[in-house]
């Protein structure tokens, strides 16, 4: 099996339609963007798979910064104002290599009164920190599982991976910069159950949640494409906020964030589908997608529009080559995120 993973840079392509890069549009005001699927871990739960050593990867993608602010503007035009723009995606965006930039440009579109990242944090320095809350970062949601630092590297499945590097940086940010950093880790039942106390603990110690709530405790979830560490089980949602509610009366702090609403979130109206499931389309293919036996293609009809344009992944057993002409059926519109399966492919 050809292991190479090809690495494509993003210019001149729609921004929406794909969940590789560019803009998700949920119908709210948080709208997400993802400049990168690269990342330097391989987290044993990784609900999209990142990491370089996962072998169903064969793609990755990053995007010219340009061409993702231009697609935003559009979007946040159409949102209206009070718009929260998420620094996410299928990797970890603190790695792009932009990003001090890119948050200085998408802080200064008119309407976006939030600009908020995920991340681990442990690729950042004081320096970027302080460039980032000066560019108009508001806000880092640090994903951290574990503060013991061989379970932490364990989970991570990177021995280079140290918690406490992470930890130092979140406490010099909300003691030194504007920015608020609230904590984020995932309950792995049976695995990190003693570690969350710990991570509670060193939030609200290190003054995290200075605008946000200062932790906020994520399901486990297994997802389709994602890794399923051994002897993790999925817990439903009432032992889920059981646990949440024991926490909360163990540490005296608030964990349970049901029936507020502290981010703002709000429904607004989402992007316009333009593609839609069932439709058949003729599209070029541009290059593989991230994931094995998945590629991505354009229509053959662009309105050149950054908010009606879509990207569309296609998935195939046969090999497509970059340039080829195909004719797909969409199987996915959710939210935007085109999903077809070719029917016909001209090579
Ligand atoms: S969970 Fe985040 S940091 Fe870990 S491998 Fe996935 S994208 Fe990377």
């Amino acid at each position: 099996m050809e292991r190479r993973r090809e690495v494509y840079f993003v210019d001149g392509l729609p921004q929406i339609g794909t969940r590789y890069y560019g803009i998700v549009d949920q119908g709210t005001n948080v709208v997400e963007v993802r400049p990168t699927s690269l990342c330097p871990l391989n987290c044993v739960f990784c609900s999209v798979a990142a990491g370089p050593l996962e072998p169903r990867r064969w793609a990755d993608f990053v995007v010219r910064r340009d061409a993702l602010v231009e697609a935003l503007k559009a979007v946040v035009k159409y949102k209206g104002g009070g718009v929260e723009v998420h620094i996410d995606g299928m990797g970890e965006p603190a790695v792009y290599n932009e990003l001090v930039d890119l948050v200085q440009d998408m802080k200064s579109i008119r309407g976006v009164s939030v600009v908020s990242m995920q991340s681990r944090m442990f690729t950042l320095t004081e320096r970027k920190i302080e460039e980032l809350a000066e560019a108009g970062l508001d806000r880092i949601n640090l994903s951290l599982d574990a503060v013991e630092p061989s379970l932490a590297a364990k989970l991570a499945n990177a021995s280079y991976y140290d918690p406490r590097r992470a930890m130092a940086l979140a406490e010099y940010a909300v003691g030194n910069t504007s920015m608020d950093v609230l904590v984020s880790p995932v309950w792995l039942p049976g695995v990190n159950d003693d570690q969350i106390p710990k991570i509670v603990s060193w939030a609200r110690a290190a003054g995290l949640g200075k605008r946000w709530p200062p932790v906020l405790i994520q399901k486990y979830v297994p997802h389709k494409r994602g890794r399923h560490p051994k002897g993790v089980r999925a817990v439903d949602w009432g032992v889920f906020w059981a646990r949440i509610k024991a926490w909360e009366a163990q540490l005296g702090i608030r964990l349970d964030w049901r029936g507020e609403n502290p981010f703002g979130v709000e429904r607004r109206p989402a992007l316009p589908k333009t593609v839609k499931a069932g439709q058949r389309i003729k599209v070029r293919i541009v290059g593989r997608g991230i994931f094995r036996n998945e590629y991505l293609a354009v229509p053959n009809k662009l309105a050149d529009d950054p908010l009606t344009d879509r990207a569309v992944t296609v998935v195939s057993e046969r090999p497509l080559r970059p340039g080829a002409e195909a004719i797909v059926r969409v199987v996915e519109d959710e939210d935007n995120i085109i999903i077809a399966k070719t029917e016909v492919v001209f090579l």
